[in-house]
């Protein structure tokens, strides 16, 4: 079962709990992890982690009396139980170690996987990833195994504007590695990528090659690249590469299209390291920063406010998002912010990303394509035309009614006509635009209280 379907299901088994009206709440339990169960096994996710996922979620939904609470906390109860258990699925519990850059510093970077798994992509994404950031990045390709890979790291690199370092004639790519890290060192580089070479199985030549690149480069984090449609043969292979290479970090990849992911995420599990990024698409930008609880809200279609931040991050200035940021501490979420979201939407490269992030935008964008195919050009233009037509109507706003949260429309409703008139939309766009905002409202609360949360565990320490 491919995850886009993998979500789907999981969110309707829940939602059918939370409506059933059956008195026997240990059947509604039941019934519902069954139908969880399946699908996770369906979508290769390894038996032994199913098992305790459903153990942890049986135990937590039926121990301790919790027939006898009323049926609205035992809805809010499942909802986050089942949330829960899914992120702890693809939490290692390390993100809090994960490598952070440092600017005016040499960061290097290693990259190991197998040959096809999409090292070189994704070597190539992660740069434009930290140059967008603002860091000085440089591309070493020690591939010298692969006929061609200098090539293809070279045209990568030159198309995204990275310089690069490479060599046609040293066979030996531990010296390459050594050297190109040397010269971008001497040229005060911060991000040093090193692309490794990759073989078509994992082999004793392989990994003593890495283990030679690595003591010489001394990588500040060693990433493994792991493709995310080989199914359960992932969990192997990414313990054979933690026992020669002790990867940090994970990048997933092919996470698009019709990857199950299930054999990928239990490989997480199986080396206890955290993934990082994962790739969803050929190009440059499909790639995005992970974070458990943001892939389990976009997985089970609830939207991604983390992630839509981070990519802001990239486009406009620091002020704006500072500001942003500072809103959504509070909780705060008024329509003149969801206004400049819209409009910086617009330069943020490819919508059918975004759209995933902004819950209802998705699901807008393709009914009118008429299909769930995120990547084809109809539903990219019609994420487009929603994003548009959003930011035409917020401009029928008055000042006072975009810096509300919403209220004065359910108030007034005339006010909604209104701004169907001014903006050349129907009333029912409008009602969508506001509903959009009003679940955007919402995550930016459930996101303060994680920030508040975060804050406070800092300060304990
Ligand atoms: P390497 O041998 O590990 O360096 O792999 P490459 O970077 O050459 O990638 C192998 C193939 O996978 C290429 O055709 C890439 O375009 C493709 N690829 C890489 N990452 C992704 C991804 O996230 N999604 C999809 N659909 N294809 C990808």
């Amino acid at each position: 079962m491919v995850l886009a379907d993998l979500g789907k299901r999981i969110h309707n088994a829940v939602n059918n709990a939370l409506s059933d009206t059956e008195d026997d709440y240990t059947t509604t339990v039941d019934t519902m992890l069954k139908t969880i169960t399946t699908a996770l096994l369906q979508s290769d996710v390894n038996i032994r982690l199913v098992s305790s996922l459903r153990t942890n979620i049986r135990n937590e939904l039926l121990s301790n009396n919790k027939h006898n609470l009323p049926p609205s906390q035992r809805k809010k109860l499942i909802q986050k139980v089942v949330f829960d258990e899914l992120c702890n699925l693809v939490d290692c519990k390390e993100q809090d170690v994960i490598f952070q850059a440092k600017k005016k510093k040499a960061n290097v970077i290693m990259f190991v996987g197998l040959q096809g798994s999409g090292k070189t992509t994704s070597c190539t994404k992660l740069a434009v990833y930290y140059a967008k950031r603002g860091f000085k990045v440089g591309l070493v390709c020690a591939d010298t195994f692969r006929a061609g890979a200098f090539d293809q790291l070279k045209q990568n690199a030159i198309k995204a504007h990275i310089p690069f370092y490479g060599s046609y004639t040293e066979p030996n790519p531990v010296k390459v590695a050594s050297d190109g890290v040397a010269k971008f060192k001497k040229e005060k580089f911060e991000i040093i990528i090193v692309d490794t070479s990759g073989r078509h199985q994992q082999e004793e030549a392989l990994f003593q090659e890495m283990v030679e690149i690595s003591s010489v480069v001394q990588p500040n984090q060693t990433i493994m690249v792991l493709d995310a449609s080989i199914g359960q043969a992932a969990e192997q292979q990414a313990k054979a590469f933690k026992e020669s290479a002790n990867f940090g970090a994970i990048i997933l990849t092919k996470m698009d299209g019709h990857a199950k992911g299930g054999g990928a995420i239990s490989a997480v599990a199986a080396t206890n390291t955290p993934i990082i990024f994962i790739g969803t698409g050929e190009h440059m930008h499909d790639f995005e920063k992970f974070s458990p609880r943001s892939f389990i809200q976009k997985l089970l279609g609830l939207g991604d406010i983390e992630g839509f931040v981070d990519i802001l991050n990239s486009v406009t200035n620091k002020k704006d998002t500072q500001e942003m940021m500072e809103n959504f501490k509070k909780g705060k979420f008024t329509l003149l912010d969801f206004q400049k979201q819209m409009q910086t939407v617009m330069k943020m490269g490819p919508l059918s990303n975004v759209a995933q992030m902004i819950p209802g935008l998705n699901n807008a964008a393709q009914a009118m394509s008429g299909g769930a195919d995120g990547g084809n050009t109809d539903f990219m233009d019609n994420a487009s035309k929603v994003v548009k037509q959003s930011i035409y109507i917020m401009d029928s706003m008055t000042k006072k009614e975009l810096e509300s949260d919403g209220r004065c429309f359910i108030e007034e409703p005339s006010r909604i006509v209104r701004i169907a008139r001014g903006s050349g939309t129907s009333v029912f766009e409008v009602e969508m635009l506001l509903m959009q905002h009003q679940m955007m409202a919402k995550m930016s609360q459930s996101t303060a209280q994680n920030i508040q949360q975060q804050e406070a565990m800092k300060q304990m320490g």
